[in-house]
């Protein structure tokens, strides 16, 4: 039993903690198989195989700055005020080979990132020369004056330094991020191996409900759900298949789920709270099997969780999500999110989580866990946490003022004002923080 199931006995026998609930779900999900993508398209996704460097980076030992490589030994008492001259015998820039060998006297004039001629032990930078001063003058430019002594292997940059060939850089499971993506380019790869995006059916379901774009007609609401469930599959690097609205009706739904049974999950919304479901829980039934959860949180008590059969013994997981807005985005956040993450093999990633000195009180009148919309400010290095406004579950725009959400545990009524609670962050804004 978990913790926070204790002494609860007035509560429905039913209801499942956040965990429990968490936990029975993710049970029906796992890593999809991989894919090779076009390198830029990996972003975010988890590598499916090692990366091992065929090369040396950098390639060859090469230069750090613009100037002139040496022989240490030739300049060991050069200085400002008495200069040694050294013989320009050539020039190489990034991406030449040298063709001009280093000798004891010589110097080579050289570019950043070409790479050091034979001979050459160390590279003196323009500024320490006087290749102005002899620009200027319209001097001899075969030879040059060097003002210090530059001990051996001075702006060098040596082979192998970043990775050596044959290394592993980057491991299996490794996310992709920008830098990641850089250093498989760095190694030469144009593509590569990663657990692939899964396909997320996402369906609406009300007769009440018209398309964005729809005529308004009276009576009616737009379908918000299926798009911020989508936009938030998209963020988390699903890929988003909409299926649209289904009627309260079964022909209506069975011709919507048939087109659900390509994905890797669906989700739907509506149609799970009591009194509600009959008919959901007639058409899924029908196509493989579902329970129906009250999940102790607000908001998003009610839950549906169940699989499909799609032929073949495939099975497609099904998450049903609350109607109302703020309550299909919240679920989603706590269940979808994390089922996505499990199939694309990014386990164990959780959103930033931190404690926010709360500005107003949190109530909990039902013994259940609030997720409260939330607005984290960080105000004399603590974080601050200020409601938005009336906290019902219809009101969407509660949850497009918030970047996080703040928690009011389970067997807690009240958090006060000035009291220390857990946010779960929806967003890092790098304005705020
Ligand atoms: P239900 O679960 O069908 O009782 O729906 C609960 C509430 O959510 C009702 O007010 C519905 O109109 C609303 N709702 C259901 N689906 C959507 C949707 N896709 N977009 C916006 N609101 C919805
Ligand atoms: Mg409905």
């Amino acid at each position: 039993m978990n913790r926070h199931e204790h002494g609860h006995r007035h509560h429905d026998e039913a209801m499942l903690s956040v965990e429990d609930a968490l936990e029975r779900i993710l049970d029906h999900f796992h890593v999809l198989d991989s894919k090779e993508v076009p390198l830029l398209e990996a972003l975010g996704q988890a590598l499916a195989e090692d990366a091992v460097s065929l090369h040396d980076i950098p390639p060859l030992d090469n230069s750090a700055m613009d100037g002139y490589a040496v022989q240490a030994s030739s300049i060991g008492n050069a200085s400002e005020d008495s200069p040694i001259t050294l013989r320009v015998v050539g020039s190489v820039a990034a991406g030449e080979l040298p063709d001009t060998a280093v000798e004891p006297g010589t110097a080579v004039r050289i570019m950043t990132g070409a790479p050091i001629p034979p001979g050459a032990d160390s590279v003196v930078p323009f500024e320490e020369t006087d290749e102005i001063e002899r620009r200027n003058a319209a001097l001899d430019m075969a030879e040059i004056g060097i003002k210090i002594a530059a001990p051996v292997g001075s702006d060098i940059r040596p082979a192998g330094q970043d990775v050596r060939k044959g290394t592993l850089v980057l491991t299996a499971g490794t996310v992709l991020r920008p830098s990641e993506i850089g250093v498989l380019a760095s190694l030469g790869f144009d593509s590569v191996k990663v657990v692939r995006r899964p396909v997320v059916a996402i369906l609406s379901t009300g007769d009440e409900l018209l398309d964005p774009g729809d005529t308004y007609s009276e009576g009616k609401i737009y379908d918000s759900n299926s798009y911020s469930v989508a936009a938030s599959v998209l963020r988390y690097g699903g890929a988003p298949k909409m299926l649209g609205i289904a009627r309260d009706n079964l022909d209506s739904m069975n011709a919507k789920l048939r087109e659900a049974m390509e994905a890797d999950m669906l989700i739907t919304s509506a149609g799970v709270s009591k009194g509600d479901y009959d008919m959901v829980k007639d058409v899924l039934a029908a196509h493989g099997r579902i329970a129906f959860w009250s999940v102790r949180m607000r908001p998003a008590k009610p839950l549906a969780f169940g699989v499909l059969d799609a032929g073949d013994g495939r099975k497609v997981p099904h998450l049903g999500l609350p109607g109302n807005p703020v309550s299909a985005m919240v679920a989603f956040e706590q269940f979808g999110r994390a089922a996505i993450h499990k199939m694309m093999g990014k386990d164990g990633f959780l959103k930033p989580r931190i404690q926010a000195v709360l500005d107003e009180p949190i109530y909990n009148t039902d013994g259940r866990r609030v997720y409260a919309r939330a607005v984290i400010t960080k105000q004399n290095g603590d974080y601050h946490a200020r409601l938005t406004g009336n906290q019902s579950s219809n009101l969407l725009t509660s949850m497009a003022g918030a970047n996080g959400l703040a928690v009011c545990p389970e067997d807690t009524p009240v958090k006060e004002t000035g009291e220390v609670v857990e946010v779960q962050m929806l967003d890092w804004p790098e304005d705020v923080f």
